[in-house]
């Protein structure tokens, strides 16, 4: 017998499996995807600051839990997933997240390309950055370690490893850029519901912070000198760790959960992408989406391009150097091998504040160097100009990091359609924008501003 809903139902029914794509909680991956030892090129060594000669892991060990010392240097490509972090993974991120195809982007754009987004936007802290927040709180709870130390801008990374440290039992402590701490104030009510410390910085906790205080109390702070606060007070403190939420490669090996789902959903939904889009701040959003379809472009089984989208007012991909940089404004942190704009450039108060880094991964900057990936930048207004676009017509409203993508991707389909291309285009929604109003407001308003970075980069470069 039908039952009613069936009845109520159209006589023709809409074909709805073309829509998303779905996985179940044991489709969440075994392993991540370590890109290592598939690069065209060896990741040159991390410098220490005082001797500048590669540096001695047990500095790092100090740093970070000893696990994730070994993930940093591992040539092994597949590493298993704990069984703790995946269940969290299923439990508390609510992954597998959904893959989507955005028929009315495309009947609004009138293209012949199919595009489809995979939407990190489901996690309990609205982004990706959840992924590797739980297994770095995981592998420091085995090694003992009682509180973690970071920093954030706009507080999507200070809001995932709160939660992470309330789910596995570890404190945390966030050191917050002071033009985030009072123009995002929910972001820190946030962090604080899930038990972490929330201080603005530059600080007065900290010997690197009162220098920047006393330059200009009402600094307005950078990521830069946040992570200078942060590692000090790690070193401080022998129970403490630090942990990073983009940048290192073991922060983009986490991320891979993303990619290695989505390459599942697009071969259920029977296509493969010719073009992937993802947003660059350090790198971890994009390395995380993309990198398993990467391996397939390095093994020659796939010719697909790369598109990594970073703000025009933070252009260290496409107008940065290549070089040794710290990774923070202090100088305290190893110098990595980077596509840097300078450890010193003061990035400009874009709302895309998870983009506000001065430099990118070393695994990403080798692949932009060898053209596997391309670069492109955007201004704040035309970036938000695309994501209004997309709220409009697939309901989302997205972080400003991940309007870069869109940006992206719209001009992808709008040249699909000049070509006549029926090109398959996806990316990462790596987050949604409903704690990102205010810049929403201003861009309604039309007071939001586009930043042109004058002479780049700016910094002194290490000998
Ligand atoms: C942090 C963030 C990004 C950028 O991530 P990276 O790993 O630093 O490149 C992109 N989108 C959202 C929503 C973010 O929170």
């Amino acid at each position: 017998m039908r039952n009613s809903d069936e009845r109520e139902g159209d006589a023709a029914p809409m074909d709805l499996t073309g829509l998303r794509f779905d996985l179940g909680p044991e489709d969440v991956p075994r392993s991540w995807y370590n890109i290592l030892p598939d690069l065209p090129e060896e990741v040159p060594p991390p410098l220490d600051p005082r001797t500048m000669k590669p540096v001695d892991p047990a500095m790092l060990e100090r740093l970070f839990a000893r696990e994730l010392v070994k993930q940093e240097v591992s040539q092994e490509r597949y590493i298993a997933i704990p069984s703790e972090v995946r269940e969290a993974l299923v439990s508390f991120a609510r992954r597998p997240t959904p893959l989507f195809r955005a028929k009315r982007l495309e009947e609004y754009l009138n293209t012949p390309a199919e595009i489809y987004y995979k939407y990190e936007g489901v996690t309990p802290t609205g982004s990706h950055k959840l992924n590797t927040a739980l297994a770095q709180a995981y592998y420091n709870k085995l090694d003992g370690i009682k509180r973690l130390v970071t920093e954030t801008g706009a507080g999507q990374w200070g809001s995932a490893l709160a939660a992470a440290g309330a789910y596995f039992g570890i404190k945390v402590r966030v050191f917050m850029t002071r033009s985030s701490y009072k123009q995002k104030p929910y972001r820190r009510t946030l962090m604080e519901l899930y038990g972490a410390e929330v201080y603005p910085s530059p600080s007065d906790r900290t010997r690197v912070g009162r220098r920047f205080l006393e330059e200009d109390p009402e600094h307005p702070g950078s990521l830069g000198i946040a992570i200078s606060e942060a590692i000090e007070d790690v070193l401080s403190d022998e129970s403490a760790r630090y942990s990073l939420g983009s940048v290192l490669n073991h922060v983009l090996l986490h991320q891979t959960v993303i990619g290695l789902e989505a390459k599942k959903q697009f071969n259920e939904a029977g296509v493969y992408p010719d073009i992937l889009v993802g947003s660059v701040g350090g790198g971890s959003n994009f390395a995380g989406f993309t990198y398993p379809f990467i391996m397939d472009r390095l093994k020659g089984t796939s010719d697909s391009e790369f598109i990594a989208v970073e703000p025009k007012a933070s252009p260290s991909m496409t107008r940065g150097l290549y070089t040794y940089d710290y990774g923070d404004t202090g100088g305290l942190t190893p110098l990595l091998k980077m596509h840097t704009v300078g450890h010193s450039y003061k990035v400009p108060p874009l709302h895309a504040g998870g983009l506000r880094y001065h430099g990118v991964a070393p695994t990403l900057s080798i692949l932009v160097n060898n053209g596997i990936v391309k670069p492109v930048a955007y201004n704040q207004v035309e970036v938000f100009k695309a994501a209004h676009i997309f709220a409009e017509t697939e309901g989302i409203v997205v972080a400003p990091e991940t309007a870069h993508a869109v940006k992206a991707v719209i001009d992808q389909a709008i040249l699909a359609r000049e070509r006549g291309r029926k090109v398959v285009i996806a990316f990462n929604l790596s987050g949604h924008g409903l704690l990102d109003l205010q810049g929403y407001r201003e861009y309604l308003d039309g007071t939001l501003k586009d930043y042109e970075p004058g002479e780049l980069p700016i910094f002194e470069q290490a000998k």
